[in-house]
Parts: structure tokens; C-alpha cells; sequence
């Protein structure tokens, strides 16, 4: 193969000096994780970045996802989207609780609202919509409802880290919202991630949910799991943060040049500009409509292989297809989520793409075009 192998993501990595920097305070404190100087100041760096009242830090993004459901002590029904990462629906099911599936909005990919209400029983206790590729979710129309049925609202934000809606941080909508940073997302702490939200009662228990039960004292107040945040993942994010203006920008241009090439092509859908809505350019979803384009998604996601560039079904299977949850949950009346999901390919799009290689990714991609 001829050409330099593209992977659809890269990890963004501070200069190696300034890692070291960060961590060599550890070697002085002897202080590894639990809740240790660079975690503190991630915490407050990160209410500034991302607008956020209050946050809590986690191992990673699905067990601050877990702690959410709990910590709300639900019961019965969550309405969700399968049109998501296994994270979502897995949470929902591990902490005993059923997924209801509700279709997604064709144009952002997100859950449709216009379609919530119609699937709310008396079981029914929470909403868990994810803002799907970092484009968001009519988040007022989602409260509205919420208050009318007296139901939560907890956001997977896993894609949407420093996003902003009219200059408001995401994560301020709804009752709390889940941020991951795990290597592959815009702003990471290798594995990480954090809740968003604004009762500072909250606090308290997110801290005993990842700390064993354990707060102010040595006896156990609830039955804990353990999902701290130690030093050396708190280190990555200070680095990373110092740049992360540096980082959305160059995703940004990378972005650009995609809609520059692929914009106006019959049969291939670019992700939409939502207005008002400060983006984080975390992905670069494309739609193949094989009547007009004249490939569809899967002959492109080959004919880009065989070229050496990786691209990903990203969402595809949905959550509710999966082979585990076969004969255990109804994978309700999704047709919009079954079509995106069938034509969607998310292209590579990370801070070191550099523009010659998005033009051999879209060269390749336009060959297809009939
Ligand atoms: C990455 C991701 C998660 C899980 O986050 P981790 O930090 O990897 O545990 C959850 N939901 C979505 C939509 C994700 O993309």
C-alpha cells in the first residue's frame, strides 16, 4: 500500500515536557489518587472552561454515567436513543433499570422530543438523551416535558465537551450531565470523566458513589463502587486543557476543509450548522444516500480501506439490535434511527489531520460519485 495509513481518530498529546512537568509534583507529594491536588485543580479549571456550577470527577465516562442513574435513585423506565455508544444503553440496563426507545431527529441525530411523550407510562422516571456527535438536543423542549411528567433528565454528554447554546455551557441543561474524557474524545485524561450539575446536595453523593460508600467519615453511608480520578489522569488534564483552544481550532479547519470538498455532493449528508450553538468539531458524521451518491456507505467505508484511510460506523448496529439484548428488550419503533445508522460513516477527523490528507480522504470518497 502506497499511501500513509489514516486512522479516523487520533489522541491529542501535550508536548512530553510539559507531562513531565505536571507529574513531578507527584513524585514531592507522594499523593497518587484519591481526590489529590491536580484533581482539585482540574475541577476548578473545568467549571470555568465548560460554564458548569458544580462537577464531579470519574475513572471514566460510563461509570460517572452509572453513578448518575444512581445517585437519582431511580426506578422503572429511562426513554433513551439507540442511536448511541454501548455506554448509554449498558447503564441504563446495568443499574436495573428498562430503555425505552425513542426515535432520533433526522436531521441532528438526536433524540426526537416530538416523540417522547407518547412512550411515558407510569413506570416511567427518567429521559437520557445523548447530544449525539456534539450537535445538541432541543434541551428546553426536553425540560418542558420533563416538568409536566415530573421526570428527570440526565445527558450523556460524552460527545460534547465544551460545547455552549447561546453562550450557556451544556452542561447546565437538565439535572446533570455526563462528560467523558477517554483518549479518542476532543478534551481526555487518558480515561476519564466528569458529571456535570447545579445541586450542590449532589455532591456528597457522587463522592461516596465513587469512593465506597465513604464520606466526611469512616463509615460507610451507602453502598458504593469505586471510580476516583487519580493524579496522573488529573496531570493529562491540566496539559491538555492549557491547549485545548489550540486543538478545537485545528479540528476546526479540518472540519472547513471537509464541508469545502464535500458540500453541494448529490447523496452525501454533511452534519448542519445548529444556530446559536458553539460547536466542539469532535466528529464529522457523512450520510451516503446510494441513489443519488451511487456508492453507499459500506462500498465507501471498503473503497476508503483500500486506500489506507479508516473510516467508522459510527453508530451501527443501534444499542437495541445488540446481540445481548436479543429476547431481553423491546427495540421499539426507531425507522429514523435505523436509516441514519445504515448510511452514516464518521470520517477521520483529529487535531494532526493535516489538509493534504483530508483532500486524499476526499478524493477517495468522491470517486465513488456516480
Ligand atoms: C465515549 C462514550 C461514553 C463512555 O465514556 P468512557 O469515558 O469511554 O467510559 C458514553 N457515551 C458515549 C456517547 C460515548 O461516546
Amino acid at each position: 500500500m502506497d499511501e500513509k495509513r489514516i486512522l479516523v481518530t487520533q489522541p491529542s498529546l501535550p508536548a512530553m515536557d510539559d507531562y513531565i512537568k505536571e507529574i513531578e509534583g507527584i513524585w514531592q507529594d507522594h499523593w497518587l489518587t484519591n481526590f489529590g491536588s491536580r484533581h482539585n485543580q482540574l475541577c476548578e479549571k473545568l467549571k470555568e472552561f465548560l460554564d458548569i456550577p458544580q462537577v464531579s470527577l470519574f475513572s471514566n465516562g460510563h461509570l460517572a454515567l452509572e453513578a448518575m442513574l444512581e445517585a437519582f435513585d431511580l426506578e422503572g423506565e429511562v426513554i433513551t436513543t439507540p442511536f448511541t455508544f454501548a455506554s448509554t444503553t449498558h447503564a441504563i440496563v446495568r443499574k436495573g433499570l428498562t430503555p425505552v426507545f425513542c426515535d432520533i431527529d433526522k436531521y441532528t441525530y438526536c433524540i426526537d422530543h416530538r416523540k417522547i411523550e407518547e412512550l411515558i407510562t407510569p413506570k416511567t422516571c427518567a429521559i437520557l438523551p445523548v447530544h449525539v456527535y456534539g450537535m445538541i438536543c432541543d434541551v428546553e423542549a426536553i425540560q418542558k416535558i420533563a416538568q409536566k411528567y415530573n421526570l428527570k433528565v440526565i445527558y450523556d454528554g460524552a460527545h460534547a465537551f465544551g460545547v455552549k447554546k447561546d453562550g450557556i455551557g451544556i452542561g447546565r441543561f437538565g439535572d446533570a450531565t455526563m462528560f467523558s474524557f477517554h483518549a479518542t474524545k476532543v478534551f481526555h485524561t487518558i480515561e476519564g470523566g466528569a458529571i456535570a450539575y447545579s445541586d450542590e446536595n449532589l455532591r456528597m453523593k457522587f463522592h461516596q458513589l465513587q469512593n465506597f460508600g465513604f464520606g466526611d467519615s469512616d463509615d460507610a453511608e451507602l453502598v458504593g463502587g469505586n471510580a476516583k480520578m487519580n493524579e496522573f489522569q488529573a496531570a493529562m488534564g491540566l496539559c491538555n486543557l492549557r491547549r485545548i483552544d489550540m486543538a478545537m481550532e485545528a479540528r476546526k479547519q479540518v472540519m472547513e476543509r471537509y464541508m469545502e470538498r464535500l458540500s453541494g455532493v448529490d447523496g452525501l449528508v454533511l452534519p448542519p450548522e445548529q444556530p446559536g450553538v458553539q460547536r466542539n468539531y469532535a466528529y464529522l458524521p457523512v450520510r451516503f444516500e446510494k441513489n443519488q451518491f451511487g456508492e453507499d456507505r459500506d462500498q465507501v467505508k471498503k473503497r476508503l480501506e483500500s486506500h489506507n484511510i479508516f473510516s467508522r460506523k459510527y453508530f451501527y448496529p443501534l444499542t437495541s439490535a445488540f446481540e445481548c439484548y436479543k429476547g431481553r428488550l423491546n427495540g421499539g419503533n426507531t425507522p429514523i434511527a435505523q436509516a441514519i445508522s445504515e448510511t452514516v460513516l464518521a470520517l477521520p477527523i483529529y487535531e494532526g489531520l493535516t489538509q493534504a490528507d483530508v483532500d486524499r480522504v476526499c478524493d477517495v470518497i468522491l470517486e465513488g460519485h456516480k
